[in-house]
């Protein structure tokens, strides 16, 4: 099932969601030469599949044409998906892919941003890794991290990293009740029929993070009390977070968070600083 998956360019999540009836409709982006094979194992995973070649999409032309696949279990509403993104309703468009109608709203409010730290700022509890998206790019980029995406896909977009997440969207906050729902009811189908990749999700998830912005990024084995984050090591997940940086996290066993800094410490050495600037780097502590 994973190879059919992968060659209609739907990450399981997705599918096990639209299978339970939770989500109406999936779109993705394909390349010209997977439409045949991607039709042929839409079918043999028993959903639909409806393709359309976009010039322009919510109002911008496109330098290069840009083919859309959307999958359902009903083609009406694979057309019905089509149509409202041909018609520009991201509020819409929002609902049939089965996103809450706080976190679109929220999406169509801030557009565009640097929606990480919105979803931060939004926060009333505490960070849940149920909404932890760091690793999905759909919708957050804005025209300038565009170029930066594309020059390093093997990293951002290859097997490893890019189904790890539990909510596909964009939380209007990291602990907006709505997403966490989906978020366990995900999890849960993957412990049903992917338990591995379950386990790995949550592995890498529900972490401390220091966060620059959606490129730079070091995880964290450890967990957060008050102004000290001690750990045992990153997740060697890469990020373009500069390599002197990452070494000298990777050397230390505790981080202490001032406002103008972040000091660097192994047991009670201090081996380094980085300089913090209107907070970033901030402490996203995903639990
Ligand atoms: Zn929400």
């Amino acid at each position: 099932m994973l190879n059919e998956l992968n060659i209609c360019g739907i990450d399981p999540q997705s599918y096990l969601l639209l299978k339970k009836g939770s989500k109406p409709a999936i779109r993705v982006g394909l390349v010209k030469s997977w439409i045949e094979d991607a039709k042929k194992s839409a079918h043999k995973l028993g959903i639909k599949i409806v393709i359309k070649e976009f010039k322009q999409i919510y109002g911008q032309n496109l330098k290069d044409p840009k083919i859309n696949a959307y999958y359902s279990l009903d083609e009406k509403l694979c057309r019905k998906a089509l149509q409202t993104e041909e018609e520009g309703d991201r509020e819409k468009f929002g609902q049939l892919l089965g996103y809450p109608e706080c976190c679109v709203d929220n999406f169509i409010k801030n557009l565009p941003s640097e929606y990480t730290l919105i979803s931060l700022q939004n926060v009333k509890t505490k960070p849940s890794f149920y909404c932890n998206n760091l690793f999905v790019f759909d919708s957050k980029l804005r025209d300038f991290d565009i170029p930066i995406y594309y020059k390093n896909l093997e990293m951002f977009d290859n097997h490893d990293v890019r189904n790890l997440f539990l909510v596909r969207h964009i939380p209007c906050s990291f602990d907006c009740e709505h997403s966490i729902r989906i978020g366990k009811m995900t999890l849960k189908l993957l412990k049903d029929n992917f338990p591995d990749l379950a386990k790995n999700i949550v592995n890498v998830l529900k972490r401390p993070v220091l966060y620059w912005n959606y490129f730079e990024w070091v995880i964290l084995k450890g967990h957060r009390e008050d102004d000290i984050i001690k750990y045992d090591g990153i997740i060697d997940y890469e990020s373009l977070i500069k390599k002197d940086i990452k070494n000298m996290i990777a050397g230390g066993n505790n981080i202490r968070i001032k406002d103008e800094k972040i000091m660097v410490f192994n047991n009670k050495e201090k081996i380094g600083e980085i300089p913090r600037k209107n907070n970033i780097p901030v402490c996203i502590d995903f639990q």
